[in-house]
């Protein structure tokens, strides 16, 4: 649970190197499985990382998250006027990667995770393999590295928007300029 919001890092990098991807899909898929754990730990329900932490996680919950996604944008719209281009494929697949990211990384830390359930009860596929401490370092340097290239992102392309703005005003006065000569004469 403390581990939730590192894996945010995977979907930010991935964001910054692949910005076709649906954000919210993506980013929902990385943390949204830890609702299993913060129900065990409020309600008593279920395990910390039972068969929600496996392949049988991901199968339930890709599609759900891809149509939160899809209301999130229709919200935003109505709200803010920003116009998505969602595309229900890439939504879809931003989800299951977020997804599979979560318990790929989880599965080297918690020996009790059940991998490959429904298909086999085995736990600790992966377990061991890694440090927590490893996941939590290159976790966070996904992030502070996608952050920094997203923010490069946009603001080269606040500037080649003002470039473009002023070119074509600079284009219009042109325009104008020869009008106004025009008539003079
Ligand atoms: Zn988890």
């Amino acid at each position: 649970m403390p581990f939730t919001p590192f894996h945010l890092g995977f979907g930010v990098l991935l964001l910054a190197v692949c910005p076709f991807f649906d954000p919210i899909a993506l980013l929902l898929g990385t943390i949204l499985i830890d609702l299993e754990p913060l129900f065990h730990l409020l309600f008593n329900v279920g395990q910390l990382h039972g068969v929600f932490h496996s392949v049988l996680g991901v199968i339930v919950l890709f599609f759900p998250i891809s149509v939160i996604s899809w209301g999130s944008y229709k919200l935003i719209y109505k709200w803010f006027n920003y116009q998505y281009k969602f595309r229900w494929y890439l939504s879809l697949i931003s989800s299951l990667l977020g997804l599979f990211s979560h318990v790929l990384f989880d599965a080297g830390l918690y020996p009790e995770m059940m991998l490959f359930y429904p298909f086999t009860k085995q736990t600790g596929f992966l377990f061991g393999y890694w440090d927590s401490r490893i996941s939590m370092i290159a976790l966070s340097i996904m992030f502070v590295v996608g952050a920094i290239i997203l923010a490069i992102r946009m603001a080269l392309k606040h500037y080649m928007k003002k470039k473009h703005v002023t070119l074509n005003n600079k284009s219009e006065d042109e325009k104008n300029a020869v009008i106004v000569s025009k008539n003079g004469n």
